[in-house]
Order: C-alpha cells, then structure tokens, then sequence
C-alpha cells in the first residue's frame, strides 16, 4: 500500500473518530435534554392533575374538576385504584383497560418509564397515591414521544450526513495534501532511477518550495551527495585516465628501445640508459601511486616524534645541491633552531618536493633559496625560486593530483606526474600546518610551508 494512501487513510480515519465522537456526544446532550423537558412537563402534568383530586371517606378518588385545556390533548393519563380498577382516566382512554406502563406500574416509588401502547412510543410518569400513609391508587401520566422521536431521528439523519460529508472532505483534503507533499519525494525517486539507469551523475532534483521544510532539505542533502559524488567520479574517470597515460609513455619508449637494439641485433649502451631512466621513470610513479592512494585512504602511517627543522632543512640543502650539479645554485638564506612534532621522513619529502620542482622550472644559472624562521607559533619553511613561475589559471590547481602546467606537460620527460605537490599538501595538512604559494609568470615561485612550533631551541651562551 502506498504511503501516500496509508496517510490518507489514517487522517481520515483519525477525522472520522473525532467527528463521530463530536456527533453522538451532541446527539446524547440534546436527547439527554429533551426527555428531561418531557420528564418536567410529565410532572407539571400530574400536579396539574393531581390537585383537582380529593379523595372520598371510602378513600376514593374523586376528580372535582374536568381536565383542563392547559393538560393538552398531548397527555393521556389513567388512575388505578386498590383494587386493579381504573377509577378516573383521560377521555381518549377509555378503552385502554391496560396499565399504560406495566413494569413502572409495579413500582413503589415514582417512577419515569419509556413504553409503548400498541406501536406509539410513550413516556410514562408512575405516582403511587396515597393519602397521608395510607396508600389509594396509582396514577400514571403519560406523552406522546412521537415529536422527540422524530427531532432525535432528524439530528441522527443530519449528524449522519454531516459526518459523512466531513469524512469525504477530509479524505479528499488529506489525498491531495499528502500527494503535495509527497510529489517531491516521486521526483527524487524518478531522478535517482534515471541516474542508475543512464549512470548521469549530473542530474539534479529540482528545488522544491523553501529549503526549511523536511522535502526541501531532503532535496538539497541528496544533491550534494550527487555532487559529492560526481566530484567522485570524475575525479576517479580521470586518476584512470591520468594513470593509464602516464604508465603508457615509459612503456612505449621501453618497448621502442628493446625493438631497436633487436633490429640492429646488438645491445646499444644508449638504449639501455633510456630503457633504465624510464623503468626508474615507472618506479617513481608506482612509489608516488602508492603513497597517494594511502593518503586518499587514511593509511599513510605517519611516525611523529620532535624533529629539529633546521637539521633537515640543512640535510636537504646538501644533497639537493649535489642533485642540481650546479646547473641551478641552491643558497640557505636563514636558518632558526626550531623542533616540530612530525614524521621527518615524510617531512624530507615534502622538502625534497619542493626543492625538486624548483631546481626542474629554472632555467639553468637560476637561484633557488632556502629559509627556516619562526612567524608567530608557526616555523615557516620557505623554498623560493627565480624559475618560471605559475601563470594566474595554473595557480588554483597545483596542488590537484596528476595536475601539470601546460608549459610542464609541454616540457621533457624530466618533469614530474603532477603528484608531487598534492603528497606534500597532504602530509603538511596531517601535521597541522598549511602550504602557501606566491608566484609570477617568468619571475620566479615561492612556496611557504607553516608548520605549528613544539619548541624553540635556544642558543646557548657563550659566556
Ligand atoms: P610535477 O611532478 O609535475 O612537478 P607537482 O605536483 O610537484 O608535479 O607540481 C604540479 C605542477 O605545479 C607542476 O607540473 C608545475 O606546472 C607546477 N609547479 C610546481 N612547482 C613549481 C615551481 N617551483 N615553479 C613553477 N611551476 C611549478
């Protein structure tokens, strides 16, 4: 059963239980009134009646006055004696010779009774007589329901119709309000159909009224899980697309290499070199793989423990150095005694990454500059180049996985797979700093590193 007819079900049946509950709560307030009205002009009746009797020495009733007009042809009344005789009796009775009520007739106090003459519902007051103790007769009033009776049919006909108006209106009210309602819901099932089916990530819902109540912001969480997860598999479509191609290029010159050495049916020293570089070429990338997809996964175990800043930045300096033979002077600018909590093998990286694009993007006879100094609670690691520098559309995307500068891709096999800034981001980021980039086209690059200070090491006196 839909959920849509299920609502409509129970707010109509909860509508239904309150009308109904409405109804026959009036309907017994009015009837419970009417018979005491009847009830109340019953015993004005039998006062009327009762003070045009006396009774005779013999204890006989005698009735000194003809019924009046004001008792109404609507009364009807019978006097029983002692002896199960009727003594006195309104005119229209005179050939009842039955107790206008039996049961009540019984009784030894007033009492007043429903009961029926022939098929005429009557309500029936019962007096036993007496005079002083001494009983003398039993007289009984009675009425005619027949106008109650037809006022309680009528409220029971026109309850029955309103709550049966009522009951269609609200289920009418209550299947088009929660079809509203829930009409956004069908779209989203819709597009969420259409998307397994045609595997369109970029579909949306559209928006639905406002965005505060329960659909709207039903609506606008599943559109950003879409757009989380288009972002998703994009960005997985192109990692593929990345890896395949960056795989392809070493491969293909291997292969290149290996069919020209067995067309010259000799080994070339040359080919071998290159054969080398890109298997080293393939190692780099499948280590750098690895260690993006433990990033991506949280697996990137990181060993923190103090590490002295300045040692390592003083490491890196030396064997870049060695790296750059020259072809671009590395020079150490500042250097501050400073400990961070980090992993230092992962922090060398880092480093190494940022030296290593610099020497790669300047030109040779360029300077590259290293500092390490303290800005307020942060060590700042600086790696400045004078290369040439990220045009202003490269700049947002740098630290993106396998993103290269068109000049880099354009550039020699020497250039990187466009990870490793995106490796450094992430270590950087996991030690609760952060990496700045300040650059201009032909002028040069510099990369700020802030990493949050354990201790500064004080230099001893020389005293
Ligand atoms: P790659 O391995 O290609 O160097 P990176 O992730 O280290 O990959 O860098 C991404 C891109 O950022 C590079 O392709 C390059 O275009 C640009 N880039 C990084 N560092 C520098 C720099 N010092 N000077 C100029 N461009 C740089």
């Amino acid at each position: 059963m839909s959920l849509r007819l299920r609502l409509t079900i129970l707010y109509s049946a909860f509508t239904a239980g309150i009308l109904l509950l409405f109804g026959l709560l009036a309907f017994f307030l009015v009837s419970i009134n009417l018979s005491r009205q009847v009830d109340q002009n019953l015993s004005q009746a039998y006062n009327d009646l009762v003070k045009d009797f006396t009774v005779g020495t013999d204890g006989t009733i005698i009735q000194t006055v003809v019924p009046q007009p004001t008792l109404g042809s609507s009364y009807i009344y019978q006097l029983w004696d002692l002896h199960g005789r009727i003594g006195l009796s309104s005119p229209s009775m005179a050939m009842v010779k039955k107790p206008l009520d039996s049961v009540g007739f019984q009784s030894k106090t007033s009492v007043y009774r429903d009961a029926y003459l022939g098929s005429e519902h009557l309500r029936v007051l019962t007096v036993p007589l007496q005079a002083g103790s001494r009983p003398i007769g039993i007289l009984q009033v009675a009425t005619n329901m027949r106008l109650v009776d037809f006022a309680r049919d009528e409220m029971i006909d026109i309850i029955v119709f309103l709550v049966g108006m009522l009951i269609v209106v609200a289920v009418v009210v209550s299947w088009v309000a929660t079809g509203r309602a829930l009409a956004p819901l069908e779209t989203i099932t819709q597009t969420a159909l259409q998307i397994s089916q045609e595997e369109d990530l970029s579909k949306r819902i559209p928006a639905h009224g406002t965005e505060k109540d329960e659909v709207g912001r039903l609506i606008s969480a599943f559109n950003q899980t879409l757009g989380r997860l288009e972002h998703i598999y994009i960005s997985q479509q192109r990692f593929l697309a990345d890896v395949s191609h960056e795989l392809r290029t070493p491969l293909t010159v291997i292969k290149g290499n290996v069919n020209l050495m067995r067309r010259m049916k000799q080994v070339d020293e040359e080919s071998l070199e290159t054969i080398e570089d890109e298997a080293d070429r393939l190692t780099r990338l499948v280590g750098n793989l690895l260690l993006e997809a433990q990033a991506e996964s949280g697996k990137l175990p990181l060993q923190f423990a103090p590490v002295e800043l300045d040692t390592l930045l003083l490491e890196v300096f030396k064997e870049m150095r060695v790296l750059a033979r020259g072809r671009v002077n590395i020079k150490l600018t500042e250097i501050d005694q400073i400990v961070v909590n980090g992993d230092r093998d992962r922090l060398k990286q880092v480093l190494i990454n940022l030296v290593s694009n610099a020497i790669k993007y300047t030109q040779p006879g360029g300077d590259v500059y290293l500092s390490l100094g303290k800005t307020g609670p942060n060590a700042r690691l600086i790696v400045r180049d004078t290369g040439q520098g990220i045009s202003a559309e490269d700049m947002p995307h740098i630290f993106e996985r396998f993103y290269r500068a068109e000049k880099s891709r354009t550039r020699s096999r020497a250039s990187g797979f466009g990870l490793g800034l995106s490796i450094a981001a992430w270590i950087v980021n996991h030690h609760g700093g952060r990496i700045e980039v300040d650059s201009a086209e032909n002028k040069g690059s510099t990369f700020c590193i802030y990493l949050p200070i354990l201790k500064t090491v004080q230099p001893s006196s020389t005293d």
